[in-house]
């Protein structure tokens, strides 16, 4: 599985296969269920005390990164130029994707610390 695909699609920084999350983004039994250790080969995601404050900044980071994508979006279907609307449709881009951000700005800020490895990946 390549870097990008295991980002996007919420995986273990170490084995790229397990999910770091028991359950998924838009899931209603918890968008905060982050497990422990890689349920594929037992990492464990908890580095220090503390260790995912930082994704607040990559969390902020996908945030403003969805709001100018929205403008420009809406800039190149003429509807840009209204500011209530690019309001709300910036509002309502980053309320929908919220659940998402939140997950993702985590394994993002893993994958900075975790490094990949492609012997335990290949072992089922
Ligand atoms: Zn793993």
């Amino acid at each position: 599985m390549s870097f990008v695909h295991s980002l996007l699609f919420l995986c273990c920084p170490k084995c790229r296969t397990g999910k770091m999350f028991r359950h998924k983004p838009y899931s209603f039994k918890g968008v905060t269920s982050l497990n422990k250790r890689c349920p594929h080969f037992s990492t464990s995601y908890q580095l220090e005390p503390s260790f995912f404050y930082g994704s607040m900044y990559v969390s902020y980071a996908l945030g403003v990164a969805l709001a100018v994508a929205v403008y420009v979006l809406l800039l190149l279907v003429g509807l840009g130029e209204n500011g209530r609307t690019s309001f709300f449709a910036i509002a309502a881009a980053i309320v929908v994707s919220a659940p998402y951000i939140y997950q993702l700005s985590k394994v993002i800020w893993a994958s900075f610390f975790i490094k990949y490895d492609p012997k335990i990946s290949n072992k089922n």
